[in-house]
């Protein structure tokens, strides 16, 4: 155990190393200055002059009626038509996920039936402008009632109807700005069609007032290695050109920092820069206890992500072979996708999902019935129980590339929420050919009988996004409740804790793949909470893995131990980084 005194490490001392929780960057804010709190969303601190996204443009509510219905229609469709062609410009510069989501909205600004729409508003008199933004908003509401998925879609449909009004209107394109210099982006929340645009070399932090912990903000900020605050109420005040200093790891922007505090971001910028440009290999904590450290792999090129410095995959999100098709894939199909990933990861170990269908990611041949909170239905694992094919048809392709490839392959199930399930799924998955097979601990259910789930499974992963969801009865996709699905939340840590002394006794790896992992000093404390292995985006690695490389294993205990002691999920951080090692210069 650690000295209480100070901590051994003989690295050298930086201005940093005074840093303590609740001060950002180790500085108070100046007299006159004032601190912003939002929920710490990606990690790192910067200090730049603020450049807000621009206000989306609304139509005058009283314009005098329009003359020639017809030609009101035909503008409108032109405009919408603009917005589609400028949306697929821009996905043909792009690759995977991103390109996905332009397209798809270019399909959106295309529907017939939103033309439709529009169509009856222009006849009942409305102008182009007007008849675009009311129909959009009436197509929107029944996206938001239908939940889930679809109602994420609604912010999509919304940048569409921006897009067209300002085209209609003659007025600059909403979206991101172009200052023509570094700057910190402050916006309301960013869509998607924003942040796969975002130019990460101008971008030096994010700060918006919405979004939690899981949201796309978080995902891609994380992705670009992007600093970032969610959740920040106060971002509305923040004026173009303001000077802020964000830190991204106290969930912390300083209006009008003083010269003392912007020298040491910077420095802390440089420093963090530096550490994480040196940090490669296995992940081991100070005194060699392995933790392997892998990634979270989805749509996209399997060269691009085996390329990267990681361990192997801990997380194959499946679902992109399903999406968008209104069958199935074939056996064959599968098998094709899977060689070339496994192929890709050669010597490596793959974990594979079996598809996570239902709730927020529907799918049109998956059936659920009808359900008013379908992430409490039909999902996951438990699509299987009226239509088992789909898992049976997948289970053969995935044993069929691992007999192609060689390569050491994990498939897990998401969604168990009891022992018996478990059972059933590890047997259908041995009978299929797999070796090594899990399930994903996501339902507090399954966490709490992690003593008798175990051992019918050879490993478990938790999924820390889901958990959360379903321990703080918080839905994911909405960005109104963040501090509730922090993985900060004790809750949360204890029901980790409780699976990963279930792990200990019993010899079986846990391991956690939800966005958790990807926090450097949340990582140390779920490896003192048992976690024998971290699975995160690829920019995420670095900072995980040198964070890990400055704390024994007993370091990690205490920081769980000190996380867990707390009430709630600020002073869960706080306590762990207090705790922490000082001179990681990582928060
Ligand atoms: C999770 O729930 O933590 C997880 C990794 O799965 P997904 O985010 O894909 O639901
Ligand atoms: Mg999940």
């Amino acid at each position: 155990m650690m000295p209480k005194t100070g901590h051994p490490c003989p690295d050298t001392p930086t201005p940093w190393a005074v840093a303590r929780p609740g001060t950002a960057a180790g500085g108070t804010a100046p007299p006159g200055a004032s601190r912003l709190a939002g929920v710490p969303a990606s990690p790192g601190a910067a200090v730049g002059p603020v450049a807000r996204m621009a206000a989306p443009p609304t139509p005058p509510e009283r314009a005098p009626a329009a003359e020639d219905p017809a030609a009101e229609a035909d503008r409108a469709r032109a405009a919408l038509e603009s917005v589609a062609r400028w949306l697929d410009a821009r996905a043909a510069g792009l690759t995977g996920d991103g390109a996905a989501v332009l397209t798809a909205q270019a399909l959106m600004a295309r529907d017939p039936e939103l033309a439709r729409r529009i169509g009856e508003r222009t006849e009942a008199g409305q102008a182009a402008a007007r008849a675009v933004h009311s129909a959009v908003g009436a197509y929107q509401e029944l996206l938001l009632a239908a939940g889930g998925y679809l109602a994420e879609r609604a912010a999509d449909l919304a940048d569409v109807r921006d897009r067209a009004v300002a085209v209609l209107l003659d007025e600059p394109m909403p979206g991101l700005p172009d200052p023509g210099h570094d700057h910190v982006l402050v916006a309301d929340d960013l869509a998607p069609a924003d942040t796969v645009q975002l130019d990460a070399d101008r971008v030096l932090a994010i700060v918006t007032r919405r979004g939690g912990p899981t949201s796309h903000t978080v995902i891609l900020a994380r992705s670009l290695g992007i600093p970032a605050v969610v959740g920040c109420a106060g971002a509305d005040g923040l004026r173009d050109g303001t000077a802020v200093a964000v830190d991204g790891d106290a969930g912390t922007v300083d209006v009008d920092p003083g010269a003392d505090l912007v020298e040491r971001i910077r420095h802390r910028a440089e420093h963090r820069r530096s550490l994480l440009a040196e940090s490669t290999g296995p992940g081991r904590t100070r005194d060699g206890f392995p933790v392997a450290l892998l990634l979270n792999v989805g749509e996209g090129d399997p060269g691009e992500a085996a390329a990267l410095d990681g361990e192997g995959v801990g997380l194959l999100r499946t679902e992109f072979l399903f999406l968008d098709r209104a069958e199935p894939p074939t056996v064959d199909e599968q098998t094709a996708v899977y060689t070339r990933l496994l192929d890709a990861f050669s010597g490596r170990v793959v974990t594979v999902r079996t598809l996570d269908a239902g709730s927020d990611k529907p799918l049109p041949f998956v059936r659920t019935g009808p359900e008013d909170n379908p992430a409490l239905g039909v999902r996951g694992y438990r699509t299987a129980r009226d239509q088992p094919g789909l898992l049976t048809d997948q289970l053969t392709a995935i044993s069929r590339a691992v007999r192609a490839t060689g390569t050491r392959t994990r498939v897990m199930a998401p969604m168990v929420s009891t022992p018996a399930e478990a059972a059933d799924f590890a047997a259908l998955a041995r009978a299929a050919g797999i070796g090594e097979v899990g399930v994903m601990v996501e339902v507090p259910g399954a966490a709490l009988l992690a003593d008798r789930l175990l051992p019918h499974v050879d490993f478990v992963s938790i999924g820390t996004n889901d958990l959360a969801q379903y321990t703080m009865a918080a839905d994911r996709t909405l960005g109104s409740l963040p501090e509730l699905l922090d993985p900060w939340q004790p809750a949360l840590l204890s029901l980790v804790a409780s699976v990963g002394r279930s792990g200990e006794r019993l010899g079986r790896p846990v391991g956690v793949c939800g966005e958790a992992a990807a926090d450097p000093l949340l990582a140390l404390v779920l490896v003192g909470a048992g976690a024998s292995s971290l699975s995160m985006s690829g920019p995420a690695l670095p900072a995980v893995r040198h964070a890990l490389a400055r704390h024994t294993r007993s370091d990690c205990v205490r920081l769980a131990e000190a996380a867990l002691a707390e009430p709630g999920a600020e002073r869960a951080r706080q306590a762990a980084r207090a705790a922490a090692n000082p001179r990681t210069a990582l928060w």
